[in-house]
């Protein structure tokens, strides 16, 4: 079975990466931001305050969470509703990385998460997935940029163009970091077991291909 890690902060391009890895391996791939992004958008919808743990926990405990596979996809469904895009907002980032400081949130859905990879295996991308979700694959990957370059990049999706918008989303950006770095549970680290990559210049293909050979030869090289 395998699982193939890809870790690193916001707007650094892995999920365009992570599902051509998973669509040349065959294996499904899970967008773990998308979990944490539902608790937070669910908070908002039911008036809570995402950094308010005791609330969290609650609503966390009175929710029916699936992780549906559609064309190969992990797609989260909450009551029976799939919010899909209702995550991407920027208000849902903000209280994203406030929802996912909560110990308890985190370890309800690493458990999820480890269950949905655990019969084909997959490839998982989020902040704390080499390190604490599977800290025992040997595919682990770090892809990193500069913060301008993560913000070019997010102000082409959201197709926003003039001097204040692309400021605003700079420290929208660098305070999500931040706060991922910085919280107690699970931050967002590398260590020595993972391969890093630098986005900023290299194409989505040619990374995807350069993390193809890299589990391939692995898998390759033990073998018996
Ligand atoms: O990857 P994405 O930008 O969708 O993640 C949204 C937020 O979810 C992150 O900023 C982080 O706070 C949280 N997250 C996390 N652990 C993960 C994946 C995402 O804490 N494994």
């Amino acid at each position: 079975m395998t699982v193939v890690a890809i870790d690193g902060p916001a707007g650094v391009g892995k999920s365009t990466v992570a599902r051509r890895v998973a669509a040349e391996l065959g294996v499904p791939y899970l967008d773990t931001g998308a979990m944490y992004r539902a608790v937070a958008w669910k908070a908002l919808e039911e008036g809570l305050d995402p950094g308010e743990e005791s609330a969290i926990e609650e609503l966390i405990g009175a929710i029916r969470f699936e992780l549906r596979t559609r064309d190969a996809e992990a797609e989260v469904v909450l009551d029976g509703f799939a919010p899909g895009p209702l995550l991407r907002t920027p208000r849902v980032d903000a209280a994203t990385s406030r929802v996912a400081v909560h110990p308890r949130v985190r370890a309800w859905l690493v458990g999820r998460q480890r269950e949905f990879a655990a019969s084909e295996g997959a490839v998982v991308e989020g902040r704390d997935i080499g390190t604490v979700v599977f800290p025992e694959t040997r595919h682990k990957f770090f892809l990193d940029a500069p913060l301008e370059v993560r913000t070019e990049r997010r102000l082409r999706q959201l197709g926003g163009r003039d001097a204040d918008a692309r400021e605003r989303l700079r420290q929208q950006i660098r305070a999500r970091d931040e706060r991922d770095r910085r919280r107690s549970a699970s931050p967002l680290r590398r260590d020595a077991s993972y391969e890093v990559i630098d986005t900023s210049t290299a194409e989505a293909d040619r990374i995807a291909a350069r993390i193809l050979r890299s589990v391939r030869g692995a898998v390759v090289a033990t073998d018996p």
